[in-house]
Formats: structure tokens, sequence, C-alpha cells
């Protein structure tokens, strides 16, 4: 589905990725793991196609597309999903407003009916029910005066009502409690868990791990993977740290 050959990319003229490659089948859940500043983030955002990052050298073919020559919105509506590390606040613009907009532009670009006010609604409640998410949250403006959680929490329902058929999930799991964890982790689950979908996770933690559990689990670091394993890799990380996996 996803393949990332030899993928350098930089900001502001700085080298960011530096030779990163990376292979995702339909069907598998991976796990990016690394220190702080490692590029997680950027790779991420290279992915999803946030302007600023420049790719100075390798490809990146989604479904055999080349991923790096369309727009943002183009890969979105491709199925490309990209869940922010710091969700962004827009005053002024409701959640339901956000949503059906989002979708109704990804259904035009397949050819498909927009949805009425109505029909919208009801997909948008569905998921909030499914994320234990209350229906006010849906009216009020988009993140804005929503805690940690409930940002992550509300991305998870934008995924839920997009269904995309990639995700990349940067740091999900922070700000969540406990239940709030579980919740969100069963949610990937649910909607992203099928033979013709794929997730990215990226996350500093082993816990989320716990509820979705990785096919294989990567160590980022200095804008490389520089181990690849299975998911007791994770394990290992927790308690030994990177210093050591990752030279
Ligand atoms: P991670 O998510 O793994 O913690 P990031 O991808 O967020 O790492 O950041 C990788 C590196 O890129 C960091 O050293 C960060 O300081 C640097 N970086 C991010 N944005 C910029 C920028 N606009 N200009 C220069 N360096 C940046
Ligand atoms: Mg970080
Ligand atoms: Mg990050």
């Amino acid at each position: 589905m996803l393949k990332i050959e030899n993928l350098h990319a930089e900001i502001d003229g700085k080298e960011i990725l530096k030779g990163l490659s990376l292979t995702v089948n339909a069907g598998e859940v991976h796990a990016i793991m690394g220190p702080n500043g490692a590029g997680k983030s950027t790779l991420g955002y290279v992915l999803g196609g946030r302007p600023g990052y420049e790719v100075t050298a390798g490809s990146v073919t989604f479904d055999g597309v080349d991923l790096l020559e369309l727009e943002a919105h183009e890969r979105a509506a491709a199925g490309v999903f990209l869940g922010f590390q710091y969700p962004v606040e827009i005053p002024g613009v409701s959640n339901v407003q956000f949503l059906r907009e989002a979708l109704n532009a990804q259904r035009a670009t397949r050819d498909e009916k927009p949805l009425s006010g109505g029909e919208f609604l009801k997909l948008a409640r569905g998921q909030a029910d499914l994320l234990g998410m209350d229906y006010d949250m849906l009216k009020r403006p988009v993140n804005v005066g929503f805690s940690g959680g409930e940002k992550k929490r509300n991305e998870m329902v934008q995924m839920g009502i997009v269904n995309p058929k990639f995700a990349i999930l940067d740091e999900t799991d922070s700000g969540l409690d406990i239940d709030a964890l579980r919740v969100v982790g069963d949610g990937i689950n649910r909607i992203m868990r099928a033979p013709d979908k794929a997730v990215l996770l990226i996350t500093h933690y082993q816990r989320l791990l716990d509820y979705v559990e990785p096919d294989f689990v990567h160590v980022l670091a200095d804008g490389k993977i520089v181990r690849s394993g299975g998911k007791d890799l994770a394990k290992q990380l927790e308690s030994e740290g990177y210093v050591g996996i990752a030279a």
C-alpha cells in the first residue's frame, strides 16, 4: 500500500529525514517509535503533504501512485488520514460544519453525492457514540477549549467519519488517561483494523500498543529507521530506552 524509499526531507534548509525506507502492506499496523526530535512528526507531515517540507531525494508511492505529487487534499481524497500530534483549533467553525465539509469534499472527488445535514448528523452522532464523545462537542468550534484528551478523541471521531484507507496517527495517546486510552485504542482497531487498510502509529510509549497491537515496530532515530522488529521490540524499548537499541 505504502512504499517509502530512501526519503530525504528538509524544513527551512535543515535536513530532518535522512534516507528513510519503509513498506506498509494492506492489513498491517506499523508502530514508529523513537526519541524526541528524531523526525517522527516530520515523517507524518511529509506523508500528509503539509506545506513547508521539501523532499530532496527518494520516493513515496501509495497504491502505486506517486504520493508526493499530490496536494494535501488529493492525498486525503485518496484515503490518507493524518492525525496530528497537536490538533489545530479552528475558532468560528463548528465541528459538524468542518467534518461535513471535509467529508463532502472527499465524496465529490469520488463522484459521490454530498451528504445532507441530516444524513451527516446521523453519521457523526454514531461515531461520537462509539468514541464516547458528547453530542455537544460536535456543535462546538473545532478543538477550541478542548482538553488534550478531548482533541484526540475528536480526531478519532473525525477518522471514523472520513473512514480512511491509510491512517498516520501522531502521538494519538498523548494526553489520554487510562480510560480514554482504551476508548481511543478500540476506536483505532474498529475503524482501521481491516484487510484493506493500514496504520502508521507514531508513539513514544508502549502503552497504546497494548490496545492496538502492531504487526511491526520500527525505531526512528536521526531521520532513519535504525531498527525494526515485532511487537516485542516495543517492550524492549520501554525497559531499555532508545540509547542502546538505536545505536
Ligand atoms: P519528533 O516528532 O520525532 O519528536 P520532529 O519531526 O517534530 O521530531 O522534529 C524533528 C527535528 O526537526 C527536530 O530537531 C526539530 O527541532 C526540527 N524542526 C522541526 N521544525 C523545524 C523548523 N521549522 N526549522 C528547523 N528545524 C525544525
Ligand atoms: Mg516529539
Ligand atoms: Mg513528534
